[in-house]
């Protein structure tokens, strides 16, 4: 399988350059030259294959045999590790829970995978790679701990000094081994910058094989796919349209949904649910795409004002708006609206949505309101604890912390202060590699 850029469809390059580049030189993004459909016989015994049976036959359609089966294989026992349980919340509406892996949110999936392919990589090439990410919390936790002793990677974590929560900053700081953490006197913009100069930075980028494992890197959408026919296999009525909500930031989570879609998954449409950072709603409904400076909100992790996965998102639909729209209906929430929903369902129905997950519910009900006589399905993209105090101010009730959480509590921060000058980190970091 080929990957082209969604700038130049004739930029081909090989499975292997596309996660290794991250991004294209001509700041495309990498997508799969051909979506093909699953065949009939996949989809009529989808409910009796495992999780991994089904990543393994979905994977093996995007990659082609870029990969050796086995180490396919491997890649998906290593990622798929934990379910993806369809919770039914009330009559017809269902939460699909992507928080059971070791860092409590979705990103987990992605980060995991992508450390199986790098590892892979890392070893066929004979040459370390240094993974460098900037993070405001969630990415940060889950690519640390999915790297964590893999053989031939090491992780440098970048992260604005007291600008995460302790939860998140234990998630990373405490693991010690082959992942190091700078903790940046700075915003999560300058950790961003940062990240940006060293890439720019040719001696650096090739003394260190720097490599990026932000949602622009394909390896992180392809097993983005798998928990959509995982939550399809579970529905038990198969007789309605399925209908999904995706809380949305960088949008690599729909555009993983739609290429599920076009791989025959019968879903019907898509939400595009976002918090009041609504630059994607907003082109659904003015055909305007309008980057702007994002918003701080109680759904942090979707404060984003120049989705990255917009180009992805216009590539499916060959920039057909009114494919696109006939699809896709984008609708947005404040932080009032969120707060209220989380009380409302934990009063009425005795669940606990996260914020994220809150505002995915408010998306879906928005839809249901005009089509009725859907299934429904939300993603609940994050563990209700890792954003404990708004959840219990919320609904006004104690959340219960998962043990694994409590054990990153109980472990000791290691981190290196560092400005926000690129040139003290250029010196710096080759440093830390020859360690
Ligand atoms: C990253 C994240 C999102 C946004 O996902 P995108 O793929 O960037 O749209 C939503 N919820 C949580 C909890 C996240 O960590």
């Amino acid at each position: 399988m080929h990957y082209y850029s969604t700038n130049n469809k004739q930029h081909k390059v090989s499975l292997g350059e596309a996660v290794l580049e991250g991004l294209a030189p001509d700041s495309g993004l990498y997508m799969p030259e051909s979506i093909q459909r699953l065949p009939k016989l996949f989809f009529d015994s989808l409910s009796e294959k495992t999780f991994q049976q089904i990543g393994f036959e979905v994977a093996k359609n995007l990659m082609g045999n870029d990969i050796p089966e086995e180490e396919l294989t491997r890649i998906i026992e290593y990622t798929i590790q934990f379910d993806a349980p369809l919770v039914e919340v009330e009559n017809d509406v269902y939460s699909l829970e992507l928080f059971h892996g070791p860092t409590l949110a979705f990103k987990d999936f992605g980060a995991r995978f992508l450390s199986g392919l790098l590892g892979y990589f890392a070893r066929l090439n004979k040459k370390d790679i240094t993974i460098l990410v900037a993070t405001s919390g969630d990415t940060g936790s889950a690519v640390a701990n999915a790297f964590l002793n893999v053989v031939g990677t090491r992780v440098i974590v970048l992260y604005p000094s007291g600008k995460v929560s302790e939860a998140q900053e234990k998630q990373f700081t405490t693991l010690g081994a082959n992942i190091t953490s700078l903790e940046v006197s700075g915003t999560f913009d300058d950790c961003q910058r940062l990240v940006k100069q060293s890439f720019l930075d040719v001696d650096l980028k090739n003394l260190l094989s720097l490599t990026s494992a932000n949602s622009i890197n394909i390896a992180r959408l392809i097993p983005q796919t798998f928990y959509y026919f995982q939550a399809c296999a579970q529905v038990k009525q198969k007789d309605k349209p399925i209908v999904i909500s995706v809380p949305s930031g960088n949008f690599g989570n729909l555009t993983a949904g739609l290429m599920s879609k076009r791989m025959g998954l019968p879903i019907e449409s898509f939400v595009a649910s976002t918090n009041v950072n609504d630059v994607v709603p907003e082109f659904l409904r003015t055909q305007i795409f309008t980057p702007r400076n994002s918003k701080q909100t109680i759904s942090n992790a979707m404060d984003v004002g120049n989705p990255s996965n917009f180009a992805r998102l216009l590539d499916l639909y060959d920039n057909d708006f009114q494919k696109l729209s006939n699809e896709i209906m984008g609708c947005r929430f404040s932080d009032d609206a969120t707060r209220a929903a989380m009380r409302k369902v934990f009063s009425n129905f005795s669940y606990t949505l996260d914020p994220h997950g809150a505002v995915g519910y408010l998306g879906l009900k928005e839809f249901l309101k005009d089509h009725a006589n859907h299934t429904g399905i939300f993603l609940e993209t994050a563990h209700p604890a890792k954003f404990i105090e708004t959840v219990e101010a919320a609904i006004n009730h104690k959340v219960e912390v998962p043990a694994r959480l409590e054990t990153f509590m109980k472990g000791e921060k290691k981190s290196i202060p560092v400005s926000s000058n690129f040139a003290e980190l250029k010196k710096l970091l080759p440093t830390l590699i020859a360690q």
